[in-house]
């Protein structure tokens, strides 16, 4: 089931990418492996995937502890700061940044490890009440803020689009971020990069393709649906 799952899911970039011109190489496919066993992770590394998305500290930690080290570990869920000193050198990239505090402690806990923490910062493009983000009027003070920091490396945006039946829908939503994170590059700040856009989840993912996502996370789509009462 897995392999033909990642099989439709890369099927899916490909057509995505080829109808917006745009390269492959150029959009990351994240495997979001959250609530799934090792087992399961070791089957999709079998496959070749070595790029796993995780939402809680915890279960990051034991992953990355239980499988070989080549994997690429994403943080994608929201981060609190006493966490952070568990995870901070085992991912490749933190995308939930959402605060100035969760920044600084960021900062405090690569400097005392001499690394550099690769981060982005997760917008709330549609202003939905229920989700965490820095709402798009509040993002360029913040950009300048967190690019003070520095063993901090900004390297682009994330979101987190509503639920929506129709994909299409929300499209203006992955424009939205796009466009905040060009005007950012323009403004040239230090420390910050803008490469990165993490948009598209399993139901809309073809679609933040096309609208220039370079990391799409996909869940259910790879994995098939979650379990939350086993975790
Ligand atoms: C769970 C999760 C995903 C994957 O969701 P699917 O709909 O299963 O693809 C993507 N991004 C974040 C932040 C998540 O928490």
């Amino acid at each position: 089931m897995l392999k033909e799952n990642l099989a439709l899911v890369e099927k899916e970039i490909a057509a995505a990418c080829k109808r917006a011109g745009r390269r492959r190489e150029d959009v990351t496919l994240i495997a979001v492996s959250k609530t799934k066993p090792v087992c399961e992770l070791k089957e999709a590394y079998d496959l070749g995937v070595r790029v796993f998305g995780e939402n809680k500290v915890q279960e990051l930690a034991d992953k990355y502890e239980a499988l070989p080290k080549d994997i690429r570990w994403h943080m994608i869920g929201h981060l609190q700061r006493n966490k952070v000193k568990y995870i901070i050198d085992k991912v490749e990239l933190i995308h939930s940044v959402d605060s100035v505090r969760l920044a600084e402690t960021i900062e405090k806990e690569a400097a005392k490890r001499d690394i550099t923490v690769n981060i982005l910062i997760e917008v709330n493009v549609a202003g939905e009440e229920s989700k965490f983000g820095i709402a798009p009027k509040e993002l360029p003070a913040f950009v300048e803020e967190v690019a003070k920091f520095p063993h901090i490396r900004v390297q682009g945006l994330m979101t987190i689009a509503p639920f929506v039946e129709n994909s299409e829908d929300n499209r203006p939503v992955f424009e939205s971020l796009r466009k905040l994170s060009v005007d950012i590059k323009d403004k040239k700040v230090d420390n910050v990069i803008m490469r990165v856009l993490s948009m598209g989840m399993t139901n809309d993912y073809s679609v933040a393709v096309e609208e220039g996502a370079t990391m799409v996370r996909v869940g259910t789509g790879i994995f098939g649906v979650r379990d939350y009462g086993r975790v």
